[in-house]
């Protein structure tokens, strides 16, 4: 004990340390407040280390070891909780880690409107009150042919916002093979009760007839809703009714049809070597009166949700005081108006919107890549784990095309036969990866930690991550 107090004194103030050239530059930097808290918490380790260890932690209580610590510590609080990683999962579009990258027009736009006043709701030519929604209506009338558009913060509060507005108290029949659930408690009954809708189901899981909509079509019906089923595919037996049939059922009976498109592409996909994907233009052309879908998944964008189609409809929407609970800021308004225009010239969308030339990127692109990265890797790893260029299928992601798979390349890290087993082997190698500066987001496939490099632009960047790896 009496040892163990001497120790104690070799440790210096609180006051020296902040008299120190190292901290007094942290100081400069981080401000006294944060690096006084990192001070003290440094030297209250140091004690339990002196009490614990005794004589084999005397090295750590040097002045310049613990300015190391503090400036570590300092760093560490400093940054932010919400920054870059990079995304090889091999999905493109992927919800956890912020869906569509955007492109360098937005990021301009939202840095010119977010630093200054702007006219987000003020009408340049007639000098007074404006609408948000003008920023970006007649970039969607000319690529949708909607009469009208408005945009809320994502789909879901789109499809809220719509069933609220128009079917509030009402039954809005849906097929029971679109009553869908998108992760992150998207239920689309529970969407609907929460609207104040009242679901009626119509058909079956696996087929739905157009009498079976004719049928549930009454007097207390405020409008057919049909849901693109985003996130899975039913095979075999099936029967559903398309656009065409059913707008004219419910034109027909003098109701609107809406329908939730999810993804909402505004391009032909086939024409960049994708699968196709239903266009908000086609829907409309169709006879949907109203068609809703995100502003981040195939369309690119920021996280948003758009309302397009008719002009009363949209009207309707606008007026519901929970529009002002949904509607975006200037920031998004920018951004998205910024993606809507890169799509005026399709000859050069698939160059400048990220999110499509990610999904185009030919595969033997991104194999020369991974035979590029392989032995860096391999080299960093060493006798730790065997790395190998391997092929593998992306995904769009989001609920965008669930079972169309893209053929892609990445590479393959096996852990060496460790004693304490291949999972807690790939567990302790994916957490390393997941704790460099910029975190290194992989999945793990048999029995591999999988990095698909589709989504790996920053080449630089990345090697040079991986140069301060630690594994221990
Ligand atoms: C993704 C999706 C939603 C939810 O959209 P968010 O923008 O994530 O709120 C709703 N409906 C469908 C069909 C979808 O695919």
């Amino acid at each position: 004990m009496a040892t163990k107090s001497r120790l104690f004194v070799t440790l210096p103030s609180v006051d020296r340390l902040l008299g120190t050239g190292p901290i007094r530059a942290l100081i400069g930097v981080h401000g006294r407040a944060l690096v006084t808290d990192a001070v003290r918490e440094v030297l209250a380790d140091l004690r339990r280390r002196l009490s614990a260890e005794g004589e084999a932690a005397v090295d750590a209580t040097a002045p310049r070891a613990i300015a190391e610590r503090v400036a570590e510590r300092v760093a560490a609080r400093a940054r932010p909780s919400l920054r870059r990683v990079f995304n090889l999962t091999g999905t493109v579009l992927h919800t956890n880690l912020g869906r569509a990258p955007l492109p360098d027009e937005a990021i301009a736009a939202i840095a010119e409107v977010g630093r200054r006043a702007s006219n987000l709701e003020y009408d340049l030519e007639a000098g007074g009150r404006g609408e948000r929604d003008d920023h970006i209506e007649g970039l969607i009338r000319d690529l949708t042919g909607a009469e009208a558009a408005t945009v809320v913060n994502n789909n879901a509060a789109a499809v809220m916002l719509l069933l609220n507005s128009l079917a509030l108290r009402k039954e809005v029949p849906v097929s029971r093979g679109e009553l869908i659930e998108i992760g992150g408690a998207f239920r689309m009954p529970d969407i609907m009760a929460r609207a104040g809708a009242r679901l009626r189901e119509v058909g079956t899981t696996n087929r739905t007839h157009l009498k079976d909509y004719a049928e549930a079509i009454g007097p207390r019906t405020a409008l057919v809703m049909k849901v693109h089923a985003s996130n899975y595919a039913i095979h075999g037996f099936t029967s559903a009714v398309g656009e065409r049939d059913l707008a004219a059922l419910a034109h027909g009976r003098g109701l609107p049809l809406v329908v939730d498109l999810g993804s909402g592409s505004l391009v032909d996909l086939e024409a960049f070597g994708l699968p196709h994907e239903p266009t908000v233009r086609e829907t409309l052309a169709a006879g949907a009166d109203l068609v809703t879908f995100s502003g981040d998944k195939l369309l690119g964008g920021p996280q948003a949700g758009l309302v397009v189609g008719r002009k009363d409809l949209v009207a309707r929407l606008r007026r519901n005081p929970m529009k002002r609970a949904m509607r975006p800021g200037k920031t998004t308004l920018a951004a998205l108006a910024a993606v809507l225009r890169l799509y005026a010239d399709p000859a050069s969308l698939a160059a400048r919107l990220p999110a499509l030339r990610l999904l185009a990127r030919p595969a033997g692109e991104i194999r020369a890549l991974a035979e590029r990265l392989r032995p860096l890797l391999a080299e960093r790893l060493a006798a730790g784990a065997r790395v190998e260029v391997v092929a593998c299928a992306s995904q769009i992601g989001s609920g965008s095309l669930p079972v169309d798979r893209l053929p892609s390349a990445g590479l393959a890290i096996r852990p060496a036969g460790g004693k304490r087993g291949t999972g807690a082997a790939l567990a302790r190698l994916s957490a390393a990866f997941r704790a460099l500066p910029v975190p290194v987001i992989g999945r793990v496939h048999e029995g591999a930690l999988l990095f698909d490099l589709r989504c790996l632009e920053d080449e630089a960047a990345f090697a040079a991550g991986i140069a301060e790896l630690r594994l221990d």
